[in-house]
């Protein structure tokens, strides 16, 4: 299989791979050279009707195709994916900026993990029955929901990507798929993908293009009766105004601002490596990164001294070289908003402790676009630093005395994404745990994914769940059967 032509993208639809209706194109830009390397589709209502016909098409038989064969094609996709690891390792790098290392042990085998995991899940996928004694039996059906929209962002492009399309399918769904315009291209191998490993045409269309024409294309479409969508709140309220009063089936996984609670009595070290990570790992773009760290006041002092010494041995540096730890941010416009938010913390009073500023990277990167891992403190909890998501290689830091302090800076954010608590103490662990307003609560780690569990936020981050059976019964309506005896 050619996974090497990264210059002409192309809608895949129908089985078939398409150049969009309208023949317009937007330039897809590596962002650690900063030079246009290919074009893609900028589609529209016309190519998303294209391929809902093509879904209308394909949706009698593969609805009701046996969960093994379902299994048996996801299964053979998730092999190829591995099978291709270097190649698509290498076209995430070019297209998003992360580090070739975190595309080769992160985004992709997460990838090929999504479709292994939902193609065995479908097998042991099971209903449930509710006996009323001696006057009847009911029994609940799930059915596929029919032609499903997913909406995907840049962080983690094919990893995110996956992540909704197969158990879409899965559920014996049909599926108009969107990847971000900003990192189209694994997407589109993909699509190579699935057509070598023997899903019917139709099953899966991906198509191109930007928000504004192509996604608002897919929430709006009649026949479109589910909405998955990750990526920023102000997009999600856009989709959710527009798919609410058409009773839509919506799951909505969008923007965080995550605490990171470190008490005094954690296992420092453990704290330290993972807290590094948890900050800057993908340039600070991952939507469970801590950006908010909030620290003990007794260790603050220790903690900064020592956080600042471990961050400043995160190289930043072309992604492909291994000695890279931080990659390239993924746009001009993203690279622009950072530095825009550095400057107005800097504005708000805040004190820049390491980074503050773009990075000149020597050689073929030198236009590239990369920022330095930066630490802010002195900041108020309620500043606009402190409130707005800013996605990229910054975090700040705040203090607090008592539990309930620390509690109230973590509670205090619009969003409830996820957050990390660190303490030896585990009654204590467990009543912060309990009292945080976020999805997901790390204990003494971050990031340790099991894809059975919900995964999802509250406030502005989202409505719903994703992961394991969640998604299933997402992707699935459940019909009531009433029988008397
Ligand atoms: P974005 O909202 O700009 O775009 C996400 C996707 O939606 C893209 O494919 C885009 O083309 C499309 N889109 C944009 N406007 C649309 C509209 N009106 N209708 C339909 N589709 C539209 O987000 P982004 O900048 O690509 O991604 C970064 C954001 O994603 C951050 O806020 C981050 O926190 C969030 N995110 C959340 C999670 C999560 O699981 N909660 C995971 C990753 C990223």
């Amino acid at each position: 299989m050619n996974l090497t032509n990264f210059e002409h993208i192309q809608n895949y639809i129908g089985g078939e791979f398409k150049d969009p209706i309208s023949k317009q194109y937007i330039d897809n830009i590596n962002p650690a050279t900063g030079s246009i390397f290919g074009q893609i589709p900028n589609s529209n209502s016309e190519d998303v009707a294209d391929a809902v016909k093509a879904a209308q098409n394909a949706f009698p038989s593969w609805s009701v195709s046996t969960p093994e064969t379902r299994f048996k094609i996801l299964n053979r996709i998730a092999e190829l994916i591995d099978e291709n690891l270097d190649a698509l390792a290498l076209a995430e790098t070019t297209d998003n900026g992360k580090t070739l290392t975190l595309s080769t042990r992160v985004d992709i085998p997460r990838a090929s993990s999504n479709f292994r995991f939902f193609a065995t899940g479908i097998m042991h996928f099971s209903t449930e029955s509710h006996v009323m004694e001696d006057k009847a039996i009911n029994y609940t059906m799930r059915q596929p929901v029919g032609i499903v929209g997913c909406i995907s962002p840049w962080n983690l492009p094919l990893y995110l990507f996956t992540w909704k399309i197969a158990p879409a399918l899965a559920a014996g769904n049909c599926v108009i798929a969107k990847p971000s315009e900003v990192t189209p291209l694994t997407s589109f191998l993909l699509a190579k993908i699935c057509k070598e490993a023997g899903l019917p045409d139709g099953v899966l269309n991906i198509i191109h293009g930007d928000g504004p024409n192509c996604g608002s294309a897919i929430v709006a479409h009649p026949q479109i009766k589910a909405i998955s969508f990750t990526g920023s709140t102000r997009a999600g309220q856009h989709i959710a105004s527009v798919a609410a009063p058409m009773f839509k089936k919506l799951s909505l996984e969008l923007g965080g601002k995550n605490p990171n609670i470190i008490f005094a009595d954690c296992d420092w070290e453990k704290m330290m490596k993972t807290t590094v990570q948890s900050s800057f790992a993908n340039q600070g773009q991952i939507c469970l990164c801590g950006s908010r760290i909030i620290v003990e006041k007794s260790i603050y002092e220790r903690f900064k001294t020592e956080f600042i010494e471990q961050v400043k041995k995160l190289t930043v540096g072309d992604p492909i070289e291994m000695s890279s730890k931080q990659g390239a941010v993924v746009s001009k416009v993203h690279f622009e908003k950072i530095l825009n938010c550095i400057e107005l913390a800097k504005q708000e009073g805040g004190k820049i402790l390491l980074g503050g500023n773009s990075v000149k990277v020597e050689g073929r990167c030198i236009n590239g676009y990369f920022v330095e891992p930066t630490i802010i403190e002195g900041l108020s909890s309620n500043c606009r630093t402190n409130m707005e998501e800013i996605f990229g290689p910054v975090v700040t830091l705040q203090t607090f005395e008592t539990e309930e302090e620390a509690l109230a800076l973590a509670n205090c954010s619009d969003y409830g994404l996820a957050s990390t608590v660190w303490t030896q103490n585990i009654s204590k662990a467990n009543r912060v745990a309990m009292q945080i307003n976020a999805g997901i609560v790390w204990i003494n780690c971050w990031l340790l994914r099991d894809l059975r569990t919900p995964f999802g936020g509250v406030k502005n981050s989202g409505v719903g769940r994703e992961g394991g059976w969640d998604a299933l019964r997402f992707f699935t309506e459940p019909k009531n059967v009433c029988v008397e005896i």
